[in-house]
């Protein structure tokens, strides 16, 4: 038994503040999270540090080849990562023309999107890579990676994936630290922030403070597509305003065996631009402020689903499927506290019974039968809404197998 009064997991309280139906979603409802192309570029990067600070690779870009390796291998597909890296290195050629200034806009200037012009969609088709991207994507599809409605691009949303974590690790490898200083990565730390609260995060890497032995640098790897960060809104994540609290986690089990007594500074590092900005201090009253807010919203159950700002908000969740297909989230017991509770009470029956669909395909085909027949009968009756939840796990085994 814990004694602190409220321990959070700084994750969970970022995807409730992004939106209180994802979190409901992953941390209530028990429907794990959808893979999406836009999460691989993370994985790939963090996968890929653990790999090159691990010894296992010379470089970090070689260890983000190995890992994207694997997860073809993973897919059955060992041949498809020779059509990436053939993709990739298309790609940067043409791209390369734009950086050279050798493709420019008509005023002599430069693009600052070159892959929305109609120059790359013209060069990508002509070496061939717009018929390769085809061919990427719709393996991607089949693979659940990508969403059945991502529209027409001149290249591949996957291909891409894959080129962009490579050009990011290229540009941020010379301002890694180096292999000796670095203490850890996706190191586990809790920040007490008084009143009984207690986060607990994950530092993408430790790295030893440069004057005192016992004290610590930590790393806040940031990966959302943004042309540029300002430091005043690096300076107000949260996630970099937890690391500067940042301690051991208080039982031994949960530590990576690394301790420290204070931090020096964090720095938060923004991967698509290569920004980095460095925190000696931070608002450690504003993060408490919104760590009460969040924990009061989650505690008694406020879902106000971010769709209600419209599609366009949800463009990139990975929930959107489950969100936005049939009955949508209208339809969800999310407002209704008595079905919110019973959504909650069944949660850990309706993942015992996607234990069961996942291992017995007869009962998943039975299954499949009696909900279509029962949606049937029900239609148009409020009661209908009772076999989304049974629907969805359904669908979660027909994603986790494809
Ligand atoms: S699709 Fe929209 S409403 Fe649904 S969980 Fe994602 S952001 Fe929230």
């Amino acid at each position: 038994m814990d004694e602190r009064a409220l321990v959070i997991q700084l994750d969970e309280l970022r995807t409730y503040a992004r939106c209180p139906l994802e979190w409901f979603w992953e941390r209530r409802a028990g429907v794990a999270r959808p893979h999406t192309i836009a999460a691989l570029v993370p994985t790939a990067i963090r996968t890929g540090l653990a790999f090159y600070y691990g010894g296992h690779a010379e470089s970090l870009t070689a260890a983000i080849g190995l890992v994207w390796h694997d997860w073809c291998e993973g897919w059955g597909e060992a041949a498809l990562a020779r059509d990436l890296a053939r993709y990739a290195d298309g790609r940067a050629r043409i791209l390369g023309l734009f950086l050279a200034g050798r493709i420019q806009r008509p005023d002599g200037g430069r693009y600052a999107v070159p892959e929305m012009t109609s120059e790359y969609r013209t060069r990508m088709h002509s070496a061939g890579l717009s018929t390769l991207g085809r061919s990427l994507d719709d393996f991607a599809r089949t693979h659940g990676l990508l969403a059945p409605d991502v529209g027409d691009r001149p290249g591949s949303a996957f291909g891409d994936a894959f080129a962009e974590g490579l050009s990011m690790a290229e540009r941020v490898a010379p301002d890694l630290p180096a292999p000796g200083v670095v203490l850890g990565w996706e190191v586990p730390f809790e920040a007490n922030l008084g009143n009984g609260m207690c986060l607990q995060g994950t530092a993408d890497l430790l790295v030893k403070g440069a004057a005192d032995p016992k004290t610590v640098l930590v790393e806040v790897h940031d990966f959302e597509p943004a042309p540029w960060v300002r430091a005043g809104l690096a300076g107000r994540d949260l996630r970099v305003i937890a690391a500067a609290l940042a301690q051991p986690p208080a039982r031994p089990d949960e530590s990576a065996g690394v301790s420290w007594d204070r931090v020096e500074h964090v720095m938060y590092r923004h991967w698509p631009t290569g920004q980095t900005y460095t925190f000696r201090e931070t608002s450690s009253g504003h993060l408490l402020a919104l760590v009460a807010a969040i924990a009061r919203g989650m505690r008694h159950h406020v879902v106000v689903p971010r769709a209600v700002t419209g599609y366009d908000a949800c463009r990139a969740c990975a929930y959107r499927e489950s969100c936005w297909g049939k009955p949508g989230w209208e339809a969800l017991p999310l407002v209704d506290a008595g079905l919110l509770g019973w959504a909650e009470a069944h949660r850990d029956s309706f993942q015992r019974l996607r234990q069961a669909v996942a291992s017995d395909a007869g009962l998943a085909s039975h299954m499949r039968v009696s909900i279509a027949a029962l949606e049937q009968v029900l239609r148009g009756l409020p009661e209908a809404s009772l076999l989304s939840p049974v629907r969805q796990v359904l669908e979660a085994v027909d994603h986790d197998q494809s």
